[in-house]
């Protein structure tokens, strides 16, 4: 097998001597393919970011919900930060304890708060009126509250989750009505948190907003913890040399601004931070198959069977994704070409790359989708009715291990009621 612009899979030694055509064979094409040790790695990374004791790094799990994952992030001693019942779900399902869970919902309805309440699990509330149904829900209860910094950050308008044009948060200037709705449901605040957006590439705006939240957080006495966010990015453009985020330097950073604050407030609370992205994302690929080769006005189009139904954050966000090619037979053609890699909906927009300059493969090669495994399979679908594809795990042993049945035809009308 040849493998053609492949620095990561080579240079991780992604598939362990696995052949990837083995793979495809096996569990059909395209398939979620995730490495063991990477994840690992990862976890590895954010559970040392500081040397400061009482810190508890929570997985975001949206960004990856397979439950065999889940639990090797458990394993990990991560905990978990989950947003909806499912969630919260799938948390308890994979091992976690309901003390290990925190819940941080987005327009909640009564009865998803009930399902955290009933289990136990703290609630991060994120706007005046949620906390006034909380109080209703749960007086005398303990809760959280998510602040919105003013200071957004993130790779596009749509993952940019504080500042002042966005949903999330209550407005720091609204402390006095927090206030008095603690007051009126006997609540005690015991948390706060933020989250600012998604992938920032560099430790300015995380270490400005953690200033922030810690210099708002000195009002409050009964603080047990505080959760600084996720958010942390990961380098998507590894092929040009994209460098990743300096971790020791964010960790160096962060251990001062956290020992000064513990100094200043007499307790050496609780910081936690919320990655989701960070965890997952390098640890998967999704390969795919090259179904067809074509030139239409000029434009030369590679075609695959990878779709946004399998991976849509080209087509939802206009991310990009580095590519690689895999080769059974021969060598193919090293003559580069910018190529619009396209997957196989009913839809123009249905873009996995545009303008990709890639050597020609030959009908039949396999193509691979860096950088993956995070808001990929999850945010998957059967549009088109094509059944979810399947997700293998290979071990740090090497071995295979399927993770995910491919989806059939008949879960594609089980609940139709036929
Ligand atoms: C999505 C989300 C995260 C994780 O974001 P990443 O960019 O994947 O790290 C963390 N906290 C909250 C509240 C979120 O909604």
């Amino acid at each position: 097998m040849y493998t053609l612009h492949g620095i990561y899979t080579e240079n991780t030694s992604f598939f362990k001597g696995n052949d990837p055509f083995d793979l495809i064979t096996e569990y059909g094409s395209p398939l979620y393919v995730y490495n063991e040790e990477i994840l690992r790695t990862r976890c590895r990374e954010i559970k040392n970011l500081v040397t400061y004791e009482n810190f508890v790094p929570h997985y975001s799990i949206k960004s990856n919900t397979n439950i065999h994952l889940l639990k090797i992030v458990h394993e990990e001693g991560l905990h978990a930060d989950v947003m909806s019942p499912g969630e919260i779900y799938l948390a308890l399902e994979s091992g976690f304890t309901p003390e290990e869970l925190f819940y941080i919902p987005n327009n909640a309805t009564p009865c998803d708060m009930r399902y955290a309440i009933e289990r136990g699990i703290l609630t991060s509330v994120d706007s005046l009126s949620q906390l006034e149904m909380y109080g209703t829900l749960n007086p005398g209860g303990k809760v959280a509250i998510r602040f919105n910094p003013g200071i957004g950050a993130g790779h596009h308008e749509k993952v940019v989750t504080a500042g002042k044009k966005t949903k999330f948060g209550v407005n720091p200037e609204d402390i006095d009505k927090v206030n008095l709705l603690l007051e009126k449901y006997n609540l005690t605040l015991i948390g706060i948190n933020q989250h600012i957006g998604s992938l920032f590439m560099n430790a300015e705006p995380y270490i400005q907003s953690t200033s922030f939240i810690l210099e708002f957080a000195k009002q409050f006495d009964s603080l047990e913890f505080i959760d600084l966010g996720g958010g942390f990015g990961i380098p998507y453009h590894k092929q040009e040399g994209e460098a990743r985020l300096d971790m020791q330097a964010l960790g160096t950073k962060l251990d001062e601004v956290l020992h000064s604050f513990a100094t200043d407030y007499g307790k050496k609370i609780q910081f936690q931070i919320e990655p989701g992205r960070y965890i997952p994302c390098e640890s998967g690929i999704v390969l795919g198959t090259v179904t067809s080769l074509k030139s239409n006005g000029g434009i030369h189009y590679m075609g695959t069977d990878i779709g946004f139904n399998v991976l849509q954050r080209p087509i939802m966000y206009g991310s990009h994704h580095d590519i690689e090619l895999y080769s059974q037979d021969s060598l193919p053609s090293h003559t580069l070409t910018p190529f619009t890699v396209v997957g196989n909906i009913c839809e123009s927009g249905d873009i996995l790359a545009k303008d990709r300059v890639l050597p020609t493969p030959h009908i039949g090669d396999l193509i691979g989708i860096m950088d993956s495994g995070a808001y990929g399979f999850c945010m998957s679908s059967s549009y088109n009715q094509r059944p979810r594809c399947a997700e293998v795990l290979i071990e740090s042993t090497g071995a295979i291990r399927l993770i995910r049945k491919r989806e059939t035809f008949e879960d594609l009308i089980r609940n139709m009621l036929v």
